[in-house]
């Protein structure tokens, strides 16, 4: 697993991606919105592997740069530099690209107040009021109070208090040796509602609903060395990856399929509904059928009780406890919030019982796989 750090491009200077193409891949009725994205990366010097992630530059909706350039009496077309990297660009860039519209800083209420000829507001930084402060700031964003201010700020005044955009980091999709010009990805948009208006996140927002054919996507690579592929292609695998987390899975599997022969596979996949969220299902079960795949799904809204990825892991527990004891690596994509932690519990449970050992000696079990890389996880 040695790794190259050949950085050649970065956010400071990204490489641009066009957007080939994108596909909606949750169907009818199904509660989220989840795309399949291609990107062209022809003549790019971008150097990555299966488990490496792409850091995606974006842009903010026009929408809502509008009214912050109207808030501000700025045409757009503004030579400015941004304050923090003294690049030379346009005003209406700035805020298009390198500036956190939605989120407003503690900064930049401070470097507003004064102009807003409101004691609340004024009070609500002054003294200890915390919680009162966090939902504040949860709730406003810095065109409110831009709007509301009695005086006109410069750029130069206000584009040092707005948080920067940062990059999202998205799991490749794909492999090169087999999509040797294109890098894939699967983006689930988050939408959330705020001030009355049914919000998206942004960058995925950016990718799977502005961002044109042919648009300029500015990225470059995250590495995940944690996260790659063992040197041997006859290792077997568990890969544990519901939802997008089965993004890195789908180029895992593309670049083992050229190793002849490679070794056994086994994936989770889950979602909510099997005919609406079965992401890559013709892939997989293309997979199954050649033999080179086992499969098992949990689809949690499909019947009256949930099943999650880690009830199957449970009921397979015997299989799974073979296989790690054949030397499987195992790997876990996704959510870190619950599915990491219920799968680990899982596999405590499986190993404690199907290992016949104590729960002291099955954590300090699966604590030596992860110092062996053999349980290797990617979660968010
Ligand atoms: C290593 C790594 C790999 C990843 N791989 C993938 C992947 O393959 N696919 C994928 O889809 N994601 C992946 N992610 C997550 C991804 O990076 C982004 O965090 C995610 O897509 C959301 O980004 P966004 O810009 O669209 O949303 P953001 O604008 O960052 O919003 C994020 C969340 O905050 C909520 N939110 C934002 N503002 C508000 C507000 N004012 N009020 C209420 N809620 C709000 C939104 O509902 C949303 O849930 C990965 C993350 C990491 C770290």
């Amino acid at each position: 697993m040695s790794i190259e750090t050949k950085t050649l491009y970065s956010r400071a200077s990204p490489f641009l991606a066009r957007l080939k193409d994108r596909k909606l891949l949750s169907g009818e009725g199904s509660t989220k919105e989840v795309y399949h994205i291609s990107l062209t990366i022809k003549e790019s010097e971008l150097d990555f592997r299966p488990g490496d992630a792409v850091a995606v530059l974006p842009e903010n909706d026009p929408l809502f740069v509008d009214p912050l350039l109207e808030a501000l009496h700025l045409s757009g077309r503004e030579p400015v530099l941004d304050p923090r990297t003294k690049e030379a660009l346009l005003s209406r860039d700035f805020f298009l690209k390198r500036a956190h519209l939605g989120r407003l800083s503690l900064k930049f209420l401070k470097a507003v107040a004064p102009a807003l000829d409101d004691p609340a507001l004024s009070s609500l930084c002054q003294e200890d009021r915390k919680e009162e402060l966090t939902a504040f700031l949860d709730a406003t964003e810095p065109v409110d109070l831009l709007k509301r201010a009695k005086k006109t700020f410069t750029f130069e005044e206000i584009s040092p208090h707005f948080l920067p955009l940062l990059p999202r980091f998205f799991s490749i999709a794909s492999s090169t040796k087999i999509y040797s010009d294109e890098i894939h990805l699967l983006l689930s948009v988050p939408a959330y509602w705020k001030k009355g208006e049914k919000r998206f996140g942004t960058a995925t927002h950016f990718l799977c609903h502005l961002a044109k054919e042919e648009s300029s996507i500015p990225l470059y690579i995250q590495r995940a060395p944690h996260f790659y592929l063992p040197s041997d292609p006859q290792a077997p695998l568990i890969l544990i990856g519901p939802g997008t987390g089965v993004a890195p899975f789908r180029a895992f599997l593309q670049e083992r399929q050229t190793a002849s022969p490679c070794g056994k596979q086994w994936l989770f996949f889950g979602e909510r509904s099997r005919c609406a969220d079965f992401y890559y299902e013709e892939e997989w079960k293309r997979e199954v059928l050649k033999g080179r795949l086992r499969l098992d799904l949990a689809f949690s809204r499909d019947q009256d009780k949930k099943i999650y990825v880690q009830d199957r892991m449970c009921e397979h527990g015997k299989e799974l406890w073979l296989w790690l004891q054949e030397g499987a690596f195992l790997y876990i994509c996704g959510d870190a919030q619950k599915m990491a932690k219920a799968v680990h519990a899982a596999l405590l449970r499986i190993v404690e019982k199907e290992g016949g050992l104590s729960a002291e000696e099955a954590a300090a079990y699966l604590k030596r796989l992860r110092c062996d890389k053999r349980y290797c996880l990617d979660i968010y």
